[in-house]
This record gives C-alpha cells, sequence and structure tokens, in this order.
C-alpha cells in the first residue's frame, strides 16, 4: 500500500511498517510504511518551497479544491466508515455520522474561506487609510488523534489549505488505515505540488521532527494535553504559531430543578457515544442532593440497556476501546473510585476487549476519576449541596472543554454559563456536541491558540496583517 505523499507523488519506502490491529480481536488489518524524520525534512522542503505560489493563488481555487477532496470522501463514505468501524472500533453509525459532520464542514470551510473579511479601521493621522487582512502563515504541520480519525484531520486539513498554508499531515497510527483514505481524497484535490503532504509514522519520531521544524510556522495539534504542551514548547522556541485542542474532563451540572429524565438521556449519549473517547465527552456527573438518587437512577437505568459489542453490528451502541492504553485506564478509574468508597451502580467488569458501560454513584473530587481524564464509557456521579458548589466542583480541574448544566430557570443557566471555566456551555442538552457555525475549543489547558469549526477555525491558521497607506500631499 502506498503510505507517503510528498510533494505530488506517493512513496512506499521500505521502513519499518506500521502494522493496525482490530480493537475487537487483535487480528491485523493492515499495514503502512512509517515515515522518518528525513521524509519531514523533505515534505516541509515542499511546503517552504511552494508557500508562495500557495499563498498567491486565488482563494477560490484552493476552495475548490478542498470541495474537490470532500466530494472524493463522500464518494466512499460506505467503505471508509466500515474501515473506521473495523480500524477504531467506533460503531458504524457513528462512523457514518462522523463523515457526514466532517463533509459538511469542509465545504462550509471553503465557503466560509471567501469571506474571510479585513477590517477598515479609523486614523488619527490625515490622509491615511488603514486596513487590516489575513494571510496564512507558511508551511504548516497538523498533527492528529485516533479518536474522530477523519473529522478532525479534515476540519485541520480544510481550513488550512483554504486559507493558503500548505500542510505537513502526520495521522494518528491507531488510525492510520482511516487516515490514508482522507490522504488519497487530498492528494487527488487540484493542488499545486507540495502544498499537502502525508507523513505517517511515530508521534516520538515523525510528530517531533514535524513540531520542531525550523521551517514550520504553524502546528495544528489535537491531542492530549501533555503532548500538546511539549510540542508548544518546542514550537515557541522559534517562534512558531500553534493550534492547540487539547483533553478534557468535562462536567454536566443537574441541578435542583432539572428535568432529570431529560438530563439522563444526554448524559448516557455523552458518556458512552463514540465508546467514551470524546474529548468532550462527559467525564463528570455533578447533581445538588435534591436530584442526586434520581439522576443516578435514570442514568444507571439507562447505561446498563445498553448494547456493547461488534462496531459493525447494526445494534450495538458501544464497541471496543481503541487500544490496552485506554481499556486499562478504565479498569484502575474504576478499582480506585472503589476503594475510595465509590458504589457501582451499573455494569462494571472490564474484560479483555470490551468495557461494560458503567455507572459510579458516591464519587468524591479527589478520586481519579474525577480528576483524570478517563476517555472510556465510565460515568462518575458526584453529589454536591447546591448550585454554587456544583460549579465549584465543575471548575476545580486543570481543564475546560465543553460543559452542560441542566436547570429550567433562566436565572440560573446564566449564572452557571457565566461562572463555569469552560470553553462551551450547554444548556439542557449533551455536552458532547459540535456543530460547524459554534466554535468549539478550550479553556485552561484544554485548548490555546484558536478555534475549531467555522470562521474561528480560519481566523486560527491567519495571521492578521495590517496595512497604512499614507496619501497625503
Ligand atoms: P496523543 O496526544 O497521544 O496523540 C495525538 C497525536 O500526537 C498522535 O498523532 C501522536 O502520534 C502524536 N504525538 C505523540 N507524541 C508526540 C510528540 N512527542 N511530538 C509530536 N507528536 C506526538 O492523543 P490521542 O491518544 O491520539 O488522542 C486522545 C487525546 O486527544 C485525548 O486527550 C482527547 O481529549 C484529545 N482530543 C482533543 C480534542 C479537542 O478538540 N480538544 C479532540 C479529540 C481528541
Amino acid at each position: 500500500m502506498d503510505a507517503l505523499f510528498i510533494d505530488g507523488q506517493w512513496r512506499e519506502p521500505d521502513t519499518d511498517p506500521i502494522t493496525v490491529r482490530s480493537p475487537v480481536d487483535d487480528g491485523v488489518l493492515g499495514s503502512v510504511p512509517s515515515g522518518t524524520a528525513e521524509h519531514v525534512d523533505e515534505a516541509v522542503g515542499a511546503t517552504a518551497a511552494v508557500a508562495t505560489e500557495f499563498r498567491e493563488l486565488n482563494v477560490y481555487e484552493r476552495a475548490e479544491a478542498v470541495k474537490a477532496a470532500m466530494a472524493a470522501i463522500e464518494e466512499r463514505a460506505d467503505s471508509i466508515a466500515e474501515t473506521m468501524a473495523r480500524e477504531v472500533g467506533k460503531p458504524v453509525d457513528e462512523a457514518r455520522e462522523e463523515i457526514d459532520s466532517a463533509v459538511l464542514s469542509g465545504r462550509s470551510y471553503a465557503e466560509d474561506a471567501v469571506r474571510l473579511f479585513g477590517e477598515v479601521t479609523p486614523s488619527r493621522f490625515e490622509d491615511r487609510l488603514n486596513y487590516t487582512q489575513r494571510e496564512p502563515y507558511g508551511p504548516a504541520a497538523v498533527v492528529t488523534p485516533w479518536n474522530y480519525p477523519l473529522e478532525i484531520p479534515t476540519d485541520h486539513l480544510s481550513a488550512a489549505l483554504v486559507t493558503g498554508n500548505p500542510v505537513t499531515w502526520k495521522p494518528a497510527s491507531d488510525a492510520v488505515l482511516t487516515a490514508t483514505h482522507v490522504a488519497e481524497a487530498f492528494a487527488r484535490a487540484p493542488l499545486p505540488e507540495g502544498a499537502f503532504n502525508f507523513v505517517p509514522g511515530s508521534g516520538s519520531t515523525v510528530g517531533a521532527a514535524l513540531a520542531g521544524h525550523e521551517a514550520v510556522r504553524l502546528v495544528a495539534f489535537t491531542g492530549s494535553t501533555d503532548v500538546g504542551q511539549r510540542i508548544a514548547a518546542r514550537a515557541a522556541g522559534r517562534s512558531a504559531g500553534c493550534l492547540l485542542e487539547l483533553g478534557g474532563k468535562d462536567p454536566v451540572l443537574v441541578l435542583d430543578d432539572a428535568d432529570v429524565e431529560r438530563a439522563a438521556d444526554a448524559i448516557v449519549m455523552g458518556s458512552n457515544y463514540n465508546c467514551g473517547q470524546s474529548c468532550s465527552g462527559t467525564e463528570r456527573v455533578i447533581a445538588t442532593e435534591a436530584v442526586y438518587e434520581d439522576v443516578v437512577a435514570a442514568v444507571s437505568e439507562r447505561t446498563a440497556a445498553l448494547t456493547t459489542g461488534d462496531p459493525l453490528a447494526a445494534d450495538t451502541d458501544v464497541g471496543p476501546p481503541i487500544n490496552d492504553d485506554v481499556r486499562e485506564t478504565v479498569r484502575d478509574h474504576i478499582a480506585d473510585a472503589l476503594d475510595r468508597g465509590a458504589r457501582v451502580t451499573a455494569g462494571g467488569s472490564v474484560g479483555d476487549r470490551y468495557c461494560e458501560p458503567t455507572v459510579l454513584a458516591d464519587v468524591t473530587p479527589e478520586m481519579r476519576v474525577a480528576t483524570e481524564e478517563t476517555f472510556g464509557p465510565l460515568t462518575p456521579v458526584i453529589e454536591v449541596a447546591d448550585t454554587d458548589e456544583a460549579v465549584a466542583v465543575a471548575n476545580d480541574t486543570r481543564y475546560g472543554l465543553q460543559a452542560a448544566v441542566f436547570t429550567e430557570s433562566l436565572r440560573t443557566a446564566h449564572r452557571v454559563i457565566n461562572a463555569l471555566r469552560s470553553g462551551g456551555v450547554v444548556v439542557n442538552g449533551t455536552n458532547n456536541v459540535w456543530e460547524h457555525q459554534l466554535p468549539f475549543g478550550g479553556f485552561k489547558q484544554s485548548g490555546s491558540g484558536g478555534e475549531y469549526k467555522g470562521k474561528w477555525h480560519l481566523e486560527g491558521m491567519t495571521q492578521v496583517k495590517s496595512v497604512a497607506i499614507d496619501y497625503g500631499d
């Protein structure tokens, strides 16, 4: 299988392969040759060589290229969804939803980019015209995770390319087969040679070489907070831009006057969609004492009814976690919580492959399940006295991605929206949600440097040039 796409050519180097194993049964699904630091150097060299031509290319032409890539993905959506389900264990319906959302976004970036306006600003001087325009950074690196292996890359790639940044992309090795489909779509798009490059490989070689490359002016990274911070430290040494979308420990607050049934539906979706492996997954439920027992009962009942199994089966709600690390974290978080006094009210068993969707009641804020990102189908429920304590517990974390609050009071909703230190707040719906025309990004250690989606993502991929024209005598 062709593996690397550099300077307009597919390459199949004789290097160590990345072998992809099924999270369902550990069977080998395929392998792809791995890139090296030398390949990164070549790819970044190609982006540097084409940067001026690409920046000067009419934005409508770049938009057409992105639309062509989206059409290519859409054409093969069924087979890509199947690859994704096999490779990362995502139920095939969820894989289809991811593709549809990604294609909608890719097309929207193409439309939004031709409306990325500058501003004319007043001047304190006579006979002077001031205005701003947005320009690309130049050679860019995109480094992506495995959990949304199609949507996250297509978002970053579409946004970077349509704004004129030539790109080198390193996908997650756990999702390299899905990534190869995406790479084929962009490789076939009418882009100048060198504008799009694809170099799979490990984070410690290819990822680190990209983040540290002297010629890379922007790193768009989505992944864990620890890796993102390491990348940002390297980029800081040459003042390169960084767009970081990182981890979360997202809370759902269920307050005294909440519609508990509605909250339970949203919580169960938020905790278990994508096997709980969403950056904005519901990682903590914080319920006031007035509703606590009802919340535990309603969430447990719904969680116990979920079907776990083969991601390709039509009735599967929850597939297997991606790898041993995720599964063992779920096991450890349950064990730690039980040791410290929590109780299991649904599920509770972690096998060799699957994690049963689990609800833990009587969780306290210092337990690992309440402080560390679990990234699995686990719902810890914490009891608090009132709204103020709910907000204090919700904010007591290094993360701040996407929170939700359930209340029937407009006044309470507004107070909580303002008090939560979180990049997004949803009222009376799941926190595990995104759409194109709403920015998605983190406060605190959940992200910095820009947002996903819409014009905000395009702004994160560009820098502002200010222009002053003196037309006096
Ligand atoms: P990860 O940080 O382990 O890996 C992400 C990418 O970084 C991979 O391609 C990996 O190979 C690469 N990488 C690893 N070490 C590197 C290094 N030293 N230098 C450069 N690149 C390196 O994350 P993951 O396990 O793939 O994804 C799960 C994490 O991503 C979770 O923390 C989740 O919350 C987060 N995430 C965040 C968002 C968001 O929008 N905020 C979206 C999806 C996932």
